[in-house]
Parts: C-alpha cells; structure tokens; sequence
C-alpha cells in the first residue's frame, strides 16, 4: 500500500485512486491516524481535480459506514428525511419538520451545522434554549414516537467521517466540491437510513451552485446516490439568487421559522417550504393537491406551531421564544442611491453574518446565537436613497462592523430599472425522471 503522501499526490496529479485508498482515507480521519494537514491536502484535490464516479460511490460508501448505521426505515418505512445543499436566509427544516408532521408523516432530519458562508439547522436548533439532537438510534426512534420528528446529527456513533471532515472543509475553502458534497450528504442520510428523501438543491449567488447546470448536475448526482441505494427520491432545484427569507443568523432564524409557523412569515420561506412539504407528502403516497390543502390547513389551524413546541420540548427544549437570544445592538446599513434591487450577493450577506459571529471561523468557534443581518430589499424592489437594505445584529462577537457594512451595503446592485425575481423553484427532479 503507498503512503498517504504518495496518495495525495496521484489524487492532486489527477490518477483515479481505488476504494481501498479512498477507504484508508477516511479511516485515517476518523481514527486520528491522519493529521488534519493531510486531510485538508486530500480534501483540496478532491477539490481541484473532482472525483471519477468510482471514487465518489467509494467516498459515499466509506464515510456511510464509517459509524453505525441506524436503518431508521425498518423501525418507521414512512420516515422522510429532507436535506438542503446549503443556503442563506434558509430556515426551511426548522418549518418543514413540525409541519409535515402535523401532516401525519414522521420526519426524521440528518442535519448539519453552518458550512462556509450557510448558516446550519443544528447550529439554529442550539439556539433554541436546551435543545438537543438524537445522539442514538433509540433516542431517535423514541422521539419519532413522541413528537413525529427526530433531528440528528453526525456524532462519534454516526457518519464520524462527515462530522470531522465537515468541519475540516468549513475551514480550509474546500465546501464547494460536487463529490465531497454528494459524499457528505448521502452518506450521513444513508447512514440514518429513511426510505424516503426530500432533497432541496440550492442555486445561485448564494449557493456553492452558482448556476443552472452546475446545480443540476449535484442535484442529478444526489438523486443517483439514493436511487442506487434503494431510496425514493424527490428534489427541488431552488433560486438562491438572493437569501432566501429576511433573516439571517441562528436566534433570528428561528423566530422568522416561528413566523411561518404561526401562518405568516416570509413569503418566499412560506412559499419554498410548502413546495418541499408537498414532494415529501407525494413522496408519502398523497396526491399532490390534497397535500397542498392540507399543509395549507396545518400552517393557518395552528398544529403546525403547536408541534413545532412538542418536537422542541421532545428534544429537552424550552420552546419559549423569549429566551432566544436577541442583538446587543443593531446597525442599519442604506442605500446610496435610489432605483431598483437588480441583484443581491447573498454569499457576501453570508459572509457578513459569519462576521458578524454567525458562523464558523476555525473549527473551534461556537456561533453566536445572536448575530445576524436582516435583509430589508430583495430583489425587485424599488429603493430611494438613503432607505434602509440590511440592519447587521451585532452579539457578543468582536467584529469590524465598518467594513462589514461596507460588504453589506456592496452586496447589493441598484439599477435604474426594474427586473423581476426568479421563480423560487427551478426545477423538480424526482424517482421517474
Ligand atoms: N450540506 C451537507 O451536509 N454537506 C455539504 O457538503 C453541503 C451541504
């Protein structure tokens, strides 16, 4: 067998490598026998060079069972598992887990922390006073059975790789690798093992996808991994051409969540949830439009919230939105001229929020629950000058705030006339196409 050097090195001049180097690799990061530089020099030519199929179905494969595997599907075959490819302003899954509940089917969620400039579910679910994710396959079930939603996360017991690696990834530029995401995703969802997945593949300026056919190559990807692994699939191709709801930041996250929830909210979050809701309803055997009447039902009857309270306390949280974190201070970023919002940089947005303490800078920073920027003009919009685009939520973390207004307010583009927003959806992909 070559040292791991010499395997970093055929990997960065472009040779395939075979499953049983690719499967040292991962044990190497698992067990601590690789140092983190020679997983970062892996991880960056994966990057650089890609992955053949062989590789890629060897990394899934390697990372799935680099833990145990829960084989969720056997105890509860209507779980459905959803997973977004990482976004701004994107608090779908804290919406889309009590909601397709309160519709009857359980949702069991494999989710991830913030990753480059996305904000993550687990890192919006610890904002949530006490809360805490399943840490073993009878944690999990027990709560499928108490609440109809389990959230979990990557842990010492399940998809380890993904949990080092994620992070690893988050600090070293090497997120946005068509196979390292496919590997991280599915690995983690086959590894939970629900039959049934609702994907949501994100595409634009905020996406690691910036354009059409680059998220439609991940999403096709994604979709072959579950299918050749038995799962039924269903996925979005989603506009993140701007973020996706107004808020951005943990706390923040979640109250717009709750203001879905309670039956208003951010339309464009509102709308995007329901589309997902409906594919993993369809996915459950519903026609599409008595799934669509019913979510509508549970949004503006009140069980949608209610459930979203019982999945928190179900996971040992205080669902009492008054000890959410809230911004020690707020600075309102406006805009220097007036004409119309033509295009937001929402991975710029990002990158503020991370900043501002939102996210990750090394690998041992906590997000601060409290930061965050809250997006006052999308897309479309007409502006006078001197109109407020984004208040920046500054927490406990030290930030140059200048400079991250300066980014703020460059991020975004005021034309003089106007342009409509894409559609939020821009493709479906699913089991027969
Ligand atoms: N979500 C994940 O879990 N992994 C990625 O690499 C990207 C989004």
């Amino acid at each position: 067998m070559r040292n791991f050097v010499e395997i970093i090195a055929r990997k960065r001049d472009g040779f395939e490598l075979d499953a049983a180097e690719i499967a040292g690799f991962v044990r190497g990061a698992v067990g601590g026998t690789l140092p983190d530089e020679q997983l970062a020099a892996m991880l960056m030519a994966i990057c650089i060079r890609g992955a053949s199929p062989r590789e890629a179905q060897a990394l899934v494969e390697a990372m799935r069972d680099s833990g145990s595997c829960w084989h969720i599907g056997d105890e509860c075959p209507e779980a459905v598992d959803k997973h977004s490819t990482g976004g701004v302003g994107d608090s779908v899954s804290l919406v889309f887990a009590p909601l397709v509940a309160a519709c009857g089917v359980p949702v069991v969620m494999m989710a991830g922390a913030g990753l480059g400039h996305t904000q993550g579910t687990l890192d919006k679910l610890a904002a949530i006073r006490g809360f805490r994710v399943a840490a073993s396959r009878k944690e999990a079930i027990d709560r499928l059975h108490v609440c109809g939603v389990s959230f979990a996360s990557q842990s010492e017991e399940i998809a380890p790789a993904d949990k080092k690696l994620y992070l690893l990834r988050d600090t070293t530029a090497t997120v946005p690798s068509l196979p390292l995401i496919v590997a991280s995703i599915m690995s983690k969802k086959l590894a939970v093992g629900a039959r049934r997945l609702t994907l949501d593949v994100k595409c634009g300026s905020g996406a690691f996808c910036k354009t059409f056919p680059a998220a439609r190559e991940l999403a096709g990807a994604l979709v072959d991994v579950a299918r050749r692994s038995g799962v039924e699939v269903r996925a979005i191709i989603s506009a993140m051409d701007q973020p996706l709801g107004a808020n951005l930041g943990c706390a923040s996250e979640v109250r717009a969540a709750l203001g879905v929830l309670g039956g208003g909210g951010d339309h464009r979050l509102r709308e995007l949830t329901v589309e997902l809701a409906v594919e993993a309803l369809v996915l459950a055997g519903r026609a599409e439009g008595a799934a669509r009447a019913e979510i509508q039902k549970r949004l503006s009857d009140g069980s949608a919230a209610a459930r979203f309270d019982e999945v928190v306390r179900a996971h040992g949280g205080d669902p009492d939105e008054r000890w959410l974190s809230r911004p020690q201070r707020s600075v309102v970023v406006t805009s220097r001229q007036g004409g119309h919002v033509t295009a937001v940089d929402a991975e710029a947005l990002g990158w503020v929020a991370v900043g501002l303490g939102a996210g990750r800078r090394s690998q041992d920073d906590v997000p601060d629950p409290a930061a965050g920027v809250v997006v006052h003009a999308r897309i479309g919009d007409k502006i006078e000058a001197g109109q407020p685009l984004a208040t920046l939520e500054v927490g406990g973390h030290p930030a140059a705030i200048e400079e991250l207004a300066a980014r703020t307010a460059a991020a975004f583009t005021i034309g003089a006339e106007p342009v409509a927003p894409t559609p939020l959806v821009l493709a479906r992909l699913g089991n027969s196409t």
